[in-house]
């Protein structure tokens, strides 16, 4: 094999925009995947925001891939009756298997070479070992993935940073009853239905019914917590409603690393991107946006003569600390129950406007400042403590990654300072 100027590891929707934007680029790119190549990635629908593909210079999708536009989310406490309707985001449905199926067409016909069905083993740093034999490149794409080649020698999740998550979509077998079901939780059909909370803090059961009969269910839960996992919840759920949900057509389920991103995203000629450097916006476990604009700013840097380190650098200071700040959040509200969600919900310190930024995945700045309104102060005060504890440490995390270090020797001790900060007590 020829010695490609980038080899990627995976050919998942970040690897195979890493592919296209590199081929683009002029650069010579082979990318490789341990599953046959229609079946890399992930292979059900992801709620992606329309800015992201913008950012990631690449055309939003169109149908067949679009599978929904913004659709207004009904967030419940529980199964309610608290709720806010979060309307003003721009999240597109996306059939990530006609996505990553563009992309590495698009790569292809850019000049990418990719294989399928060859897996990463081995790595010393100049050769990499794979079942169709050694490769060497002059960088190295690690896109593999949580539990994948681990190019990097990254931390992993602890347990009860792993969120089991599934996503299926099921014939309506009975639309009067489907439009009823809808009618009596007061959401319109086609609107989104999303219950919170009902297996642990961090955990969803959201719901979506389209005019051709397909009803959209994403799942998600956090099992280390003593919850069902993600796959059960869903399983349970089309169960008790068997009278209206018909048969899977397709979908998935697969672990979402939780956490703030990898403090390296680059080490020597290796650059690490996606799943697979923690770039999911851990708030609602969400990285197919993340992963697309990493490519391109990868690709970017390579292009310009930056290398890996030029890209690390950038990624981090663009949206490190937005990502971060996230996670500071998601950590407070992990542990919420349902009662806690309704008292913030009616105190107002979780509202629509700040629910549509973080579906939006930009920065949670309110409109205006929050003021609990009077009738759910009283109960919220402990929450609001709590939250405004967490609001600071989300603004001062911010400021952290603004500073991130281009000297590589300096990492470490930035990642301390980080640490201490979105550590428990830590301020
Ligand atoms: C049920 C569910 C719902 C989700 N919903 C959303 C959502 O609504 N919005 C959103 O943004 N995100 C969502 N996510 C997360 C999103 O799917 C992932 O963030 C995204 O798919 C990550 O893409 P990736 O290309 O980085 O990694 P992956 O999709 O994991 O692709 C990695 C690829 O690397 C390959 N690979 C692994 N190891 C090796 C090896 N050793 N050698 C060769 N190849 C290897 C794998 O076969 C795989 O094809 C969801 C996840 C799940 C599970």
């Amino acid at each position: 094999m020829d010695k490609p100027t980038v080899l990627i590891l995976g050919a998942g929707s970040t690897g195979a925009a890493a592919a296209l934007h590199c081929a683009r680029r002029g650069m010579d790119v082979l990318c490789v995947d341990r599953r046959s190549l229609d079946r890399a990635g992930a292979t059900w629908v992801n709620n992606v925001p329309a800015w992201m593909f913008d950012a990631a210079d690449l055309a939003r999708p169109a149908p067949p891939e679009l599978l929904g536009d913004p659709s207004p989310m009904h967030l419940l406490a529980g199964y309610g009756p608290e709720r806010i309707v979060a309307d003003d985001h721009d999240c597109l449905e996306v059939d990530m298997r006609r996505l990553a199926e563009r992309l590495r067409r698009e790569a292809r016909r850019a000049g990418a070479r990719l294989m399928g069905d060859v897996e990463v083993k081995e790595f010393d740093g100049e050769v990499l070992s794979t079942s169709a034999g050694d490769i060497q490149a002059h960088y190295y794409v690690d896109a593999s993935g949580l539990g994948g080649a681990g190019l990097i020698d990254l931390p992993r999740p602890e347990r009860t940073d792993i969120c089991a998550a599934a996503q299926q979509v099921h014939e309506i077998i009975d639309r009067d009853r489907a439009r009823r079901f809808f009618a009596d939780q007061g959401v319109r059909y086609g609107d989104t239905l999303c219950y919170s909370g009902l297996d642990g803090g961090y955990s969803v059961v959201h719901l979506r019914a389209h005019g051709a009969g397909r009803l959209h269910i994403l799942t998600g839960s956090i099992p280390a917590r003593g919850h069902r996992a993600g796959p059960r919840v869903l399983a349970d759920f089309i169960a008790e409603h068997r009278d209206w949900i018909g048969p899977k057509l397709y979908g998935g389920s697969s672990p979402i690393p939780l956490g703030r991103p990898a403090d390296r995203l680059a080490s020597g000629r290796v650059a690490a991107v996606g799943d697979a450097a923690m770039q999911v916006l851990s708030a609602h476990g969400s990285g197919v946006g993340a992963g697309l604009v990493a490519a391109k700013m990868l690709a970017d840097s390579l292009a310009a003569g930056d290398g890996v380190h030029g890209y690390a650098v950038r990624w981090q200071r663009r949206y490190g600390g937005l990502f971060a700040a996230y996670d500071i959040f998601r950590r407070f509200s992990a542990d919420l129950s349902t009662r806690d969600v309704a008292i913030m919900m009616r105190a107002g310190l979780l509202h629509p406007h700040l629910v549509s930024l973080s579906l939006r995945q930009v920065a949670p700045v309110p409109r205006r400042p929050i003021a609990p309104r009077a009738r759910g102060l009283l109960e919220a005060t402990h929450l609001g403590a709590s939250l405004g504890k967490a609001v600071a440490k989300m603004a001062r995390v911010a400021v952290l990654y603004r500073r991130y270090p281009a000297d590589e020797r300096r990492i470490s001790a930035w990642a301390d300072k980080v640490d201490e900060l979105v550590s428990p007590g830590g301020d």
